[in-house]
């Protein structure tokens, strides 16, 4: 008889705790291992035009393309002439990006 009401006041107190809990953090997080097409979309974004498997660091000026990591843009320097990939436009100076 004691037992039972023991574990009947141990669910009546978890209950409201952990719906305190979503509350606080939001729905569950999809499972881990699925990606959204979102993430794939945002991964493609931040990926290197070159080498495709860094991110990318540097800042193309005038027109602020964020186009190369920095390896790939030590080569990418050598080109001549230096155009934007993205816009075509006639690349004057890098700027390394600081996440
Ligand atoms: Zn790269
Ligand atoms: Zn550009």
């Amino acid at each position: 008889m004691f037992a039972t009401e023991f574990i009947n006041f141990n669910i009546s107190r978890a209950a409201p705790i952990r719906r305190t809990v979503e509350a606080i953090h939001g729905p569950k997080p999809p499972k881990a291992g699925v990606k959204s097409v979102e993430d794939s979309i945002n991964e493609a974004r931040l990926q290197c035009f070159l080498c495709k498997l860094t991110e990318k660091r540097v800042l193309l000026r005038p027109c602020n393309h964020l186009c190369f990591c920095e390896p790939c843009n030590d080569t990418f320097q050598k080109q001549i002439p230096l155009l934007c990939p993205i816009c075509h436009m006639h690349v004057q100076s890098f700027e390394i990006v600081h996440f």
